[in-house]
């Protein structure tokens, strides 16, 4: 049984990369990808920490039946030249998509085993820091580190002073900013990268594909039709794994509404908003809500510039959407 890296999964099919057949002797060029179909049942079972008030975790297990690229897979061939995956092997991280109607129950997994998630801004089209945080708590979710670059650098050069921006770098997360129309910042986010294999996310139009272009040295609009075979035209809905020429991996992730929480709960977003956690003491309602109650620490630090009103928009919008 031969294994190998899921790089592309397209519907009944996908694209898996196979490791070499004696690890020390890699063959020159580009890793060899083969087609595998599905057949018969995959299952794996991911298990998620599932956190409530008052410290009480429980382990949720969330079964899956469908590989997302990076994930690790077995794979037999029947005929040669024939390979079909037989087993998904152990996820170490996941990002799920979000399952609304009768598959909220069922969350699927859009990028295995990646290390970090880039979550791409822009000041075109905007920034939404609830985007933002809801891609970096599903990371956090999902066992990844998240990162954040600030692209079009070239707009607004002041952005790095930009108080909403600072935080996160106050909060301890790695900020880059960068411009990818003029090859600016790229050389430092080049170490953050390496030797790691990191999704990418951002809204449309943040320049996410000119970013990748730079990184990869691919156009990557173009390679979701498969060089090789001319088949995998899927359009760019279609996550895909990449090399770095240094290095390293990076996946491009299909549209940031695709992405979800599964079961935020209150502590996670308590313990995700440390800065507007630690203002609360000083709220004169202990159950504050930071909304409309009057002595309120946290809309004080916001009046004061002490905290961006656009984190606490985020830190509202987030809250009320825990289940417990
Ligand atoms: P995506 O939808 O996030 O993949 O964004 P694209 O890479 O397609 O870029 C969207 C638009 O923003 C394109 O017109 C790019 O030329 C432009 N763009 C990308 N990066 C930058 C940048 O750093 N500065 C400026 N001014 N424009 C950029
Ligand atoms: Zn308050």
């Amino acid at each position: 049984m031969r294994q190998g890296t899921v790089v592309q999964y397209l519907a009944d099919y996908c694209w898996v990369e196979l490791d070499p057949l004696e690890p020390q002797h890699r063959a020159p060029g580009p890793p060899k990808e083969v087609l595998a179909r599905f057949r018969g049942r995959l299952e794996l079972v991911m298990q998620q920490e599932e956190r409530h008030q008052r410290e009480q975790r429980e382990v949720e297990r969330i079964v899956t039946q469908q590989v997302a690229v990076g994930d690790r897979v077995a794979l037999s061939e029947p005929q040669p030249g024939d390979f079909a995956v037989e087993e998904i092997l152990r996820r170490e991280t996941w990002l799920l998509r979000s399952s609304v109607g009768r598959y909220r129950h069922k969350p699927q997994c859009v990028v295995a085993n990646a290390d970090q998630l880039a979550v791409v801004v822009a000041p075109v089209p905007g920034f939404s820091l609830g985007t933002v945080d809801r891609c970096f708590l599903a990371a956090i979710q999902g066992g990844l580190e998240p990162i954040l670059i600030v692209n079009k650098l070239d707009l607004d050069p002041r952005l790095p002073e930009r108080l909403e921006i600072k935080t996160y770098a106050e909060m301890g997360y790695s900020v880059f900013f960068t411009s990818a129309l003029l090859d600016q910042g790229l050389a430092a986010l080049g170490p953050a990268l390496a030797d790691k294999y990191t999704a990418f996310c951002g809204h449309s139009g943040v320049g996410k594909s000119s970013l990748l272009r730079r990184l990869t040295g691919v156009d990557i609009a173009v390679r979701s039709v498969h060089a090789a075979t001319g088949r995998g035209r899927h359009g760019t809905s279609s996550a895909r794994l990449y090399h770095l020429p240094g290095g390293g991996e990076v996946v491009d992730t299909p549209g940031i509404r695709e992405f979800g929480l599964a079961h935020l709960t209150w502590l996670d977003v308590h313990e995700y908003f440390s800065d507007i956690a630690a203002l609360t003491s000083g709220c004169g309602f202990r159950d504050c809500s930071h909304t409309v109650e009057p002595d309120c620490a946290v809309r004080r630090a916001v009046e004061e510039g002490r905290l961006a009103v656009k984190r606490l928009e985020s830190y509202v919008k987030l809250r009320a959407e825990c289940s417990s």
